[in-house]
């Protein structure tokens, strides 16, 4: 075999064809593919013409049909090999909600019993798909329940993917944008998350410009860098809450691997490499970090960025992180001066207010609320 796909999973299919019940050696993860691995598959494993792999690829990411034996324009040969050597996995929906504002947050179970999470947000025009990279979160961030529920596993490719897919199926149309926000930090699973961009965005898969896909990080330096150079000029925010190390570390442990002095230089580094501004994401903590005076700190500290803030005003989520008391949303009032504070240093920001308040929308709250 010429080609090196590393999927083979080993696993035994048992597949009903008519009479008779065959066995397959090994199923390739299609949603883990990139279209490199589909071409080599094609033409080199399976002995077809190389346009059968941009049809296949038309069914799953431009269709939404993951059921090969409904892929009609396909050899009948084709879609047997397809059964029996691939596997199209989509995530099995075991939770739903659907907040009065339309925003719908899905839980999905992995194959071997993760549950993560996906939130799709529908705008006025557009919608985005807000999904996750990995089942928990390693970084114990205090005001964040994936991180306070802990670490399970990256997903792969095929599983990133196949909570955006399953959500347009679902929807019956494309979603506009994509962020990786949900559960887990995206640059702590690089490979797999940087491969599912590169299939969002392939002209013959899902065809996604860059602009509208954003990462999310809580700050990992060599990942930033990385994303700088990468060949899909994707958005990046980054997730700081803190405009010193000293509150930082206290939020968010993993100040103490990349302080802010290396966090902002690699913020500047992808600002000069992609001439793209980045997005600050801040969510205000009663009486934690919603003096104004923090955000005047702010200001000095990502001076010439010409960075955009998203001030979020912090969602409970009904645990109280060790050695300290409950954290609370500020009061309007509070948020108010805050911002204020941000529009006399002319940092332009907006309050999210984040969408289905209703239905816990804020990373890790669904899955943590049907554990109970
Ligand atoms: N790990 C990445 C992406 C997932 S978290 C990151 O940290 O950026 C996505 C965003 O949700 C982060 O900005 C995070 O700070 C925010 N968030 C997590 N829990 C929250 C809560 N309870 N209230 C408000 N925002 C929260
Ligand atoms: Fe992980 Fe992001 Fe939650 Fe922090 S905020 S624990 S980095 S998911």
């Amino acid at each position: 075999m010429s080609m090196e796909l590393g999927l083979e999973l080993g696993l035994e299919l048992e597949l009903e064809e008519g009479s008779k019940t065959e066995t397959a050696a090994k199923a390739y993860d299609a949603l883990s593919l990139s279209y490199g691995e589909w071409l080599d598959l094609t033409v080199n494993v399976w002995k077809e013409p190389r346009f059968r792999a941009d049809q296949i690829c038309q069914w799953i990411y431009a269709k939404k049909v993951f059921d090969c034996r409904a892929m009609t324009n396909l050899s009948k040969t084709l879609r047997e090999k397809l059964l029996r050597e691939s596997l199209i996995r989509v995530p099995l929906q075991v939770g739903e909600r659907k907040s009065r504002d339309g925003t719908r947050k899905y839980l999905w179970q992995t194959e071997d019993g993760q549950r993560v999470e996906s939130v799709l947000l529908d705008h006025a025009n557009h919608t985005t798909a807000c999904v996750s990279t990995q089942a928990g979160c390693p970084l114990s961030c205090v005001f964040c329940a994936t991180g306070q529920a802990g670490y399970a596993r990256d997903l792969t490719a095929g599983e990133i993917l196949g909570q955006f897919l399953t959500m347009e199926q679902r929807l019956g149309r494309d979603i506009n944008n994509i962020v990786f926000m949900g559960m887990g930090e995206p640059l702590l699973n690089e490979a797999h998350v940087l491969k599912s961009i590169r299939v969002l965005n392939h002209a013959k898969m899902r065809n996604l410009g860059g602009r509208h896909i954003t990462v999310s990080t809580s700050g990992i330096v060599p990942g930033i860098r990385n994303l700088a150079d990468f060949e899909v000029p994707v958005r990046l925010s980054v997730s700081l809450h803190a405009p010193n190390d000293a509150l930082r570390t206290k939020l968010m442990p993993v100040n103490k691997r990349y302080p802010l002095s290396e966090l902002v230089d690699a913020m500047r580094h992808y600002k000069k490499r992609t001439g793209e501004r980045v997005t600050v994401e801040y969510t205000l903590i009663e009486g934690v970090n919603d003096d104004p005076q923090l955000a005047f700190e702010m200001g000095a500290l990502l001076d010439g960025l010409g960075v955009y803030v998203n001030v979020i005003p912090y969602n409970p989520t009904g645990t109280v992180p060790s050695g300290m008391t409950e954290l609370r949303r500020p009061s309007e009032a509070r948020i108010k001066a805050f911002c204020a504070a941000l529009t006399e240093l002319s940092i332009e920001f907006e309050i999210r207010r984040e969408k289905g308040k209703d239905i816990l929308a804020a990373c890790g709250q669904l899955a943590g609320e049907l554990k109970r």
